[in-house]
């Protein structure tokens, strides 16, 4: 039987959100599907436990309505009138079985994801290496390259890190100017990006490389940590990095490490 949406969407939350994992507790982390197709994504419903996470746990929302409002804040700068566009777009939201629910505060992350990072799938969570290290003295330092091959490889050669925003429309903006000037500065995508005193947020074209991205990014965020309590982090040169992310046997192992058919 083939699965809808709304049920893969689940099945990722529920493993992202498993306690183990330490990547959320109580509603913290969203996830969101794209549905290019209808111009619309499935993005979870506001307050809902991500490893309790069932179908109607989710909320269609209009791909375009959330770029417009992205797209004016950028050019616009942040206003009442927009804070008020981005609350009617979020309540304007319905389940599969088409129950009016509010989507999460956190929407217009997906958003850029999907609009400008060429990707499908978008898993944001709260992972406590991650976190501590993004609410450290020197967080921007400690993301500004890569630990080990596999992060170079799965996560990108450059994470991208951005300073605390507020949640809802600030956060929605930050990351979306963050997320341009990367991609004006290298050239390409970034694939793991770190929200300062916040989290982390990880993309792919299932779901599979989604939570792969997130899980290796856990695994650098803790050889961070342990690199600081014995020294200090030495980095793996930049060029060096950027070499092994491009080797095309590299991609082809990351495609098979992520696991998506
Ligand atoms: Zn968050």
């Amino acid at each position: 039987m083939m699965s809808t949406l709304a049920q893969e969407i689940s099945d990722l939350a529920v493993r992202a959100g498993a306690p183990d994992a330490d990547l959320t507790i109580l509603a913290e982390g969203n996830a969101a599907v794209l549905d290019r197709e209808n111009d619309r994504f499935l993005v979870k419903a506001s307050g809902v436990v991500m490893g309790e996470a069932t179908a109607e746990d989710w909320v269609w929302v209009s791909l375009s309505r959330s770029v417009e409002i992205l797209d004016d804040a950028n050019k616009n700068g942040r206003s009442p009138a927009l804070d008020k566009a981005l609350d009617v777009l979020l309540k304007d939201a319905f389940t599969p079985g088409g129950v009016q629910k509010k989507a999460s505060i956190e929407t217009l992350v997906h958003v850029v994801a999907f609009h400008l990072l060429e990707s499908s799938w978008s898993l944001h969570t709260h992972p406590t290496p991650v976190v501590s290290l993004a609410a450290s003295v020197n967080a921007a330092e400690h993301y500004s390259g890569t630990v080990f091959p596999d992060e170079s490889v799965i996560c990108g050669p450059i994470p991208l890190y951005l300073p605390y925003d507020e949640p809802g429309l600030s956060l929605g903006l930050g990351f979306y100017s963050g997320a341009i000037r990367y991609k004006e500065q290298y050239g390409m995508n970034p694939r793991q990006i770190i929200l300062g005193n916040h989290g982390l947020c990880t993309f792919g074209n299932g779901k599979e490389e989604a939570l792969a991205t997130t899980q290796i990014a856990v695994k650098a965020a803790r050889i961070r940590l342990g690199a600081l309590t014995a020294g200090g982090i030495n980095f793996i040169p930049n060029s060096a990095a950027q070499t092994i992310a491009f080797r095309p046997d590299e991609i082809a192992r990351r495609a098979l490490l992520t696991g998506d058919k």
